[in-house]
Order: structure tokens, then sequence, then C-alpha cells
């Protein structure tokens, strides 16, 4: 059984529509990308499954129980965690209170969880550890990325949601960005992302999934999607 299906999904916007019943799973410890061009629907799928916005048919099942109207709030204690779109870090907030912020999900949990959380998180990050009492507002994009992942990381997701964590960065910085990805996927979080750098989330990707205009239109071992022409031409540039 996946640890996260989702059954023949529609979303609109008042009248639009903008997701035509997708469907698609993540099987617990996958890393599974979500990869389609601007306005395919990537990000609304992403609010769907972490409860922003409300389906009009379908159903999402996560670990076995329907979820479809479950509040936002309750999918993050349940353990589904989307790190902020675009950032989304609290700019007159030091490092460390932002990542307290995603703590609130586990507040319920004992100060030595707690602490065992934030070690991890700045195990993960080391920069952050450094920068603890920074405020947001004067770190680099990549850290101001690091930050985001690293409140959804207090969150202790059982699948952390991703959308566009590459966005707006230096392509080294974009390396180091995927690289931690890929470390938060091994060492046991599964992870569903979207993205729009079709290369390197591919490469890395268990499985992935090519959205366009709301509708799924092919899916496959990353890698085999990758060297397939007509996604080379469409997602990658290469004629
Ligand atoms: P991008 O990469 O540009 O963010 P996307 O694949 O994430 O694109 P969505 O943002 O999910 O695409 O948008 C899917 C469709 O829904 C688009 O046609 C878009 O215009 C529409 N849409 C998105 N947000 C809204 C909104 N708040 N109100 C009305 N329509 C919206």
């Amino acid at each position: 059984m996946p640890l996260l299906e989702i059954r023949d999904m529609t979303v609109g916007y008042g009248r639009i529509e903008a997701l035509h019943g997708i469907s698609l799973s993540v099987e617990d410890g996958e890393l599974v990308t979500l990869i389609g061009a601007n306005g395919a629907g990537k990000t609304t799928t992403m609010r769907a499954i972490s409860g922003i916005r409300p389906l009009t048919s379908g159903s999402i099942i996560f670990d076995g129980q329907d979820i479809t109207r479950m509040k936002a709030h309750l999918r993050v204690v349940a353990g589904i965690v989307q790190a902020p779109e675009g950032r989304g870090v609290f700019p007159g907030m030091t490092v460390q209170e932002n990542l307290d912020m995603g703590h609130y999900a586990r507040k319920f949990e004992s100060k030595t969880a707690y602490q065992e959380t934030l070690d991890q998180v700045f195990e993960r990050f080391p920069r952050l550890g450094e920068r603890r009492s920074q405020v947001g507002g004067t770190l680099s994009g990549g850290e101001q990325q690091m930050v985001a992942i690293g409140r959804a990381l207090m969150a202790r997701p059982r699948v952390l949601l991703l959308d566009e964590p590459s966005m707006g960065l230096a392509p080294m910085v974009i390396q180091s960005i995927f690289k931690i990805i890929t470390e938060i996927n091994k060492t046991g979080t599964t992870i569903l992302l979207v993205e729009q750098n079709a290369q390197q989330a591919l490469s890395r990707s268990s499985r992935a999934y090519i959205l366009e205009t709301g509708e799924v239109v092919k899916t496959g071992p990353g890698p085999e999607l990758l060297a397939d022409p007509a996604i080379k031409e469409a997602y990658l540039g290469v004629a």
C-alpha cells in the first residue's frame, strides 16, 4: 500500500478547473518528482495534498486513511509537511525562531524530543547552526531555502512536500540543495518534489510524473524519463 495516494483528483479555482482528475502515488521511502511547465498544476497538486485547496472530486489517502477532508493543520500532525512555498522565511525572525515555528505540530512532545530534532536539523544544515541568531531577511537565497526545509523537518514529516526548492538559486547552490534533498530521502523521509529543473530532479528521483495542463501524461522511473526523447525536447531544451 502506498504511503500517499491520490485518486482521480479534480481541483479548481472558481469555475476554472486546474486539475482534471489526476492520480498518483508515493511509496514509503520514495523520492517522487512532479515535472511540468508553468501553469500545469504542480502547485495546485501540492496545495490539495497539504489541505490548503479543497478537492472538487476524487480522494487523497494517506497511510491507509482517507484524508480528503482533513484540515490542513491536522495533516501536518499526521506527517504531511510542506516546506513553505517560495521559501517563506520570516524575515524579522532569527533562524532559530523560524525553525521553532515548524515545531508547533510537535508541541506535545518533550523538551528532549524537541532538542533532538533541532540537533538533527543543525547537523543536516551546519550553516544554520552557525547562523542561528541571524535574522532570516539577511540570509542568502540558498540559506533561506535551507531554513524553509529545516522548518519543515522540525515537524518530523513522514512525507515532505517541496515546491520548487531550486527556484531563483545559483547553479552551485542548486546542486547543494538537491544533494541535501537526496540525503534527507536516503535517511528515511519520503519526499514529493515539484520541479522545473528536470535534469537534476529526474536524475535523483525513484519515479516521476509529467503533468501537462492539469493531467498526468507520463510516469516512470526518473532516469528512464530523463532518457525519453520527447521529455528531453519538452523539458530539457534538447531537440
Ligand atoms: P508554476 O510553475 O507557474 O507555479 P504550476 O504547475 O504550479 O505552475 P499552478 O500554479 O498549479 O501551476 O496553476 C494551475 C492552473 O491554475 C493555472 O492555469 C493557473 O492559472 C490556475 N491558478 C493557480 N492559482 C490560481 C488562483 N489563485 N486563482 C485562479 N487560478 C489559479
